[in-house]
């Protein structure tokens, strides 16, 4: 049996930024030109986005890995190094994006806006910035930064209104098959629905909602035996649940017994999924031997609250009276759920008691470091938070000191890769 995917861990990494070059204009009978070495192409980014073509995560079972293209290095006369092409990667909508280390949510990709999971490095700039009145030949360039690179777990919850539960073979795809143009596999015997298929259901004019058919639930699921925890993941965020029980008796299968047992399993999993709207239909009328089963499972579910309709999907009756009774239901409901982002970025971590390289060219010193160009590709300076971070970070590990050591004057230049400021005491 193939294995369904709705969870799957990727690492990513965007483009580096090229570096930037350092090259003096020449030319015949011109002595000395200034400076023209361009800067470095910025790296390519890595761009989630939603594809509707897609239902499940079965893609990334097999390929893990996403790398970005590097962004080109700078050339003389002042050419600039191409930018990396970004990497844009489809994702079911509904795919929830998480921190792998932290589980956080990063990302909810429930709309058609694409998302940058990472991005790619600044170029390096060309000596050409680095002319000044002082400083007509400056005989440096900047390297350009690491993209950022990210591990992230993907998890599929569908974006539907309604989520049909039961166990296997109980009538649930025929069901949306009937409801819906959605054409999911029907046939008689369990486990047929190895993924979800969702299905537009239209009700009135103007009234329609999302129904969502899951592969079935067994017993016992929840626990982790066989097609649980992956298949209920799925509805997590349903706004209703259908729960469709077969009644024919033609399996010696106990309604009221099933009805439980499915209930059992929700609970399990989740508390909040077990507690949410739920209409309960008893499938396969058409065939039942007698209503005695039929009669008993409607005393069983009205007692506890439950709607409870009689339905036979395959000859459609009662079909539109459950379907309307959900349209209605899911009327006064909340919308379906966006999850909100609770990542908070994190530094790298990197060691930084490892030296910084510190060159003085005339009144500016350029200062690099693998771990120093590793924060500078993750730390956002448009944010005044993480700028004021970042100046800690570098008291901290001692730059100031040591260029205090070095002798750097107030008004002096202190470069660290493409950010440059005055230094003042
Ligand atoms: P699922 O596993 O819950 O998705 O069940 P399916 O929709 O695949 O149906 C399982 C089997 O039951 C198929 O052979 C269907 O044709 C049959 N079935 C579904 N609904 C009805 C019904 O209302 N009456 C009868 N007689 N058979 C049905
Ligand atoms: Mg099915």
């Amino acid at each position: 049996m193939p294995q369904f995917i709705d969870t799957a861990k990727i690492t990513v990494k965007a483009g580096d930024g090229g570096n930037g070059a350092v090259s003096f204009h020449r030319e015949k009978y011109v002595a000395a030109g200034g400076p023209d070495g361009g800067d470095g192409g910025r790296g390519g980014d890595i761009i989630l986005q939603v594809d509707d073509h897609m239902s499940t995560l079965m893609d990334f079972r097999y390929k893990r890995k996403y790398t970005a293209a590097p962004g080109a290095d700078g050339g003389g006369k002042r050419c600039s190094g191409r930018d990396g092409e970004g990497l844009m990667i489809q994702v079911p909508r509904g795919t929830v994006v998480r921190d792998a280390a932290s589980g956080e949510i990063i990302r909810d990709m429930s709309s058609d806006e694409p998302f940058v999971l990472a991005r790619g490095g600044n170029g390096g700039w060309g000596n050409k910035h680095f002319a000044t009145p002082t400083r007509q030949a400056p005989r440096f360039a900047k390297a350009g930064l690491p993209g950022q690179s990210r591990e992230v777990v993907l998890e599929l919850k569908l974006l539907a209104d309604v989520g049909l539960v039961g166990f296997p073979n109980v009538g649930k795809s025929t069901l949306l098959s009937v409801a819906s143009k959605a054409r999911p596999k029907i046939a008689n015997y369990h486990f047929t629905t190895l993924f979800p298929n969702l299905g537009v259901v239209y009700v009135d004019e103007g009234v329609s909602f999302v129904m969502a058919d899951i592969p079935g639930i067994i017993e016992g699921a929840s626990e982790g035996a066989g097609l649980g925890h992956d298949f209920l993941r799925h509805i997590d965020r349903c706004r209703l649940l259908i729960h469709i029980v077969d009644i024919s008796g033609c399996e010696g299968r106990d309604p009221i017994a099933d009805f439980e047992a499915i209930n059992e399993e929700l609970r399990r999993y989740s508390p909040a999924l077990a507690g949410r709207k739920m209409i309960v239909a008893g499938n396969k009328a058409d065939i039942a031997a007698d209503r005695t089963a039929l009669d008993a499972l409607r005393a069983h579910v009205e007692g506890q609250g439950f709607p409870f309709f009689e339905l036979s999907a395959a000859t459609q009756q009662g079909t539109q009276e459950l379907l309307r009774a959900a349209a209605h239901m899911i009327a006064e409901l909340p919308p379906v759920v966006v999850y909100e982002p609770t990542y908070t970025p994190k530094p790298p971590e990197v060691d930084t008691t490892a030296p910084l390289t510190i060159t003085r060219e005339d009144d500016t010193w350029l200062v690099e470091g693998a771990w120093l160009q590793k924060i500078m590709a993750n730390v956002n300076f448009g944010d005044y938070e993480s700028r004021n971070w970042f100046e800690k970070m570098l008291r901290n590990a001692g730059l100031y000191d040591r260029l205090e050591e070095l002798g750097i004057q107030d008004g002096d230049t202190v470069s660290l890769y493409n950010l440059e400021f005055e230094y003042r005491r």
